[in-house]
């Protein structure tokens, strides 16, 4: 049994439960090295307390399970069968207290379980997953780094492609064919290309607007590789800059440095948040910063904790999160820079590298 399914299984012993059932693929993933995405199919890794913990997948996954899982003891349903009826076959004949994920089962789903295997309490154990997953070892840093080394060409070879008349979306399509081309699994979400006043939207959808002389054009991309996200912003000027332009810029610019030296063991994610906070408010574009400041990121683009200025839960050594202030003044312009980090015992560790001062791309 690894380390982290021994955890899982400490948990049981000491809250008393019978079970513990994961059904979050990535949860999967991360306990045991099997990655798959079952769709609506049952997948579950499940730990019965004092017994081998066992797979319970789709029958089709089942070869790709004994591949790539660490837990070998492994269990099928066919398309033609209950699952949960399966499932039942396989716990304890009574059941008291069961473990899962409350942040991942359907009203409807949940329903089905508890009606099949007639556990009379369930708990959740979302906060468990979620303090395991939120120290990262140096293996998944390592990963990290590697899914982070991969965007960073990504956005390099986009770069090589933007001129004036060229659209948002030929720039996605662009940077998609890149990732794969370079061996990403996929995306980490949906490439984000936003040209003039569109990059005044943080959520903006890329479309067919033109690049022009004097946009602002941002960029906000990551991928998975090997399980792993990254996700990195970086907001160029195309052709010429103007003094707003140069103001938005080195705002957000001062606020992303300001936070990545407050990141240490110990200070709350709010002070972070503020430390950027503070420097665009001085710049004059406080009110233009309306977001938090960064998200974790790991297994999940977006996962614990989420750094924002309500946030008093404390920095620890190993947590990985986003930076990412950003500025969007209607009609003239957005900018957002977004770095990755990594909180070592002394300070820091910033994971992208891409260069960050104000550059102007050519027409
Ligand atoms: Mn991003
Ligand atoms: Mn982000």
């Amino acid at each position: 049994m690894n380390n982290r399914l021994k955890q899982i299984s400490d948990y049981i012993e000491q809250n008393n439960l019978d079970a513990v059932i994961i059904t979050v693929p990535r949860h999967v993933y991360y306990l045991t090295g099997f990655a798959s995405d079952p769709h609506e199919r049952f997948l579950g890794l499940i730990l019965p307390r004092g017994e081998e913990p066992f797979l319970l997948v789709p029958a089709l996954d089942a070869e790709a399970a004994a591949q790539a899982s660490s837990v070998q003891r492994i269990h099928t349903h066919s398309d033609t069968d209950s699952a949960y009826e399966v499932l039942r076959g396989l716990l304890p004949a009574s059941l008291g207290s069961i473990g899962i994920e409350t942040e991942h089962w359907t009203v409807s789903r949940f329903e089905e379980l508890k009606s099949c295997i007639g556990a009379s309490r369930f708990s959740s154990v979302d906060e468990l997953l979620r303090d395991m997953r939120v120290i990262k070892s140096e293996d998944e840093i390592g990963l990290m780094k590697d899914a982070v080394t991969l965007v960073e060409e990504v956005l390099r070879r986009g770069l090589q492609k933007v001129a004036v008349g060229v659209t948002e979306i030929e720039l996605v399509a662009e940077l998609e064919f890149q990732m794969k081309k370079l061996g990403a699994q996929s995306p980490s979400f949906s490439t984000i290309v936003l040209t003039g006043p569109a990059s005044a939207l943080p959520h903006g959808v890329p479309g067919t607007r033109k690049i022009s002389r004097g946009d602002l054009l941002l960029f906000d991309l990551g991928v998975y590789l090997n399980g792993y996200a990254s996700d990195i912003t970086r907001t160029f000027a195309v052709g010429e800059v103007s003094e707003e332009q140069r103001r938005i810029y080195n705002a957000v610019l001062a606020g992303n440095e300001a936070a990545i030296q407050a990141v240490r063991p110990d200070v709350t994610c709010a002070s972070v948040d503020a430390a950027a906070r503070n420097r665009i408010e001085a710049g004059g574009y406080g009110t233009y910063f309306n977001h938090r400041l960064g998200h974790g990121l790991g297994i999940d683009v977006h996962e614990y904790p989420s750094v924002h200025g309500r946030n008093e839960a404390l920095l620890k050594a190993g947590m990985t999160f986003t930076i990412e202030p950003g500025v969007y003044v209607p009609g003239v312009g957005g900018v957002r820079i977004e770095d990755d980090v990594l909180v070592t015992a002394g300070g820091v560790e910033v994971l992208t590298s891409f260069p960050k001062q104000l550059t102007v791309l050519g027409d």
